[in-house]
């Protein structure tokens, strides 16, 4: 528990900050969001779409997963592109991948990773057809 402990603290800690700097920041996030933004980005812990780029919650609508991977049937992912669009009529969709993904470099590698090679089969055959 003493890990979460950090994390709450650590929450407590921001929330503070951002109320500090903007008192009403809260309420109005409580009341609306209007992202201009829908953000499809990789899972992985050092890209956190608010952070890189310097943003509040409430300007990015966020769908992550390993390798930023966009897949017609995956129902999540179209759920939230639909979501976005639709209600939150986002101006602009991203899908921002990054140097380094491990997704990537998994689905190159030719090993197998278990379940998750089902995921990364599309990025094995988008490098399988496209290698030359
Ligand atoms: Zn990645």
């Amino acid at each position: 528990m003493e890990e979460l402990s950090e994390l709450l603290d650590g929450n407590q800690k921001w929330a503070a900050e951002v109320k500090r700097d903007k008192p009403d920041f809260f309420e109005k996030l409580s009341k609306l969001q209007t992202p201009e933004y829908l953000w499809i980005g990789c899972s992985d812990s050092r890209v956190p779409a608010n952070e890189i780029t310097g943003t509040l919650p409430g300007a990015i609508f966020v769908h992550r997963n390993i390798a930023n991977v966009v897949q017609l049937t995956d129902y999540n992912m179209l759920s939230v592109v639909f979501y976005a669009v639709k209600h939150l009529k986002v101006k602009h969709i991203i899908v921002c991948g990054h140097y380094g993904c491990g997704g990537v470099l998994a689905a190159m590698s030719k090993k197998s990773f278990g379940f998750i090679d089902g995921w990364l089969s599309n990025i094995k055959n988008v490098q399988r057809l496209h290698q030359d």
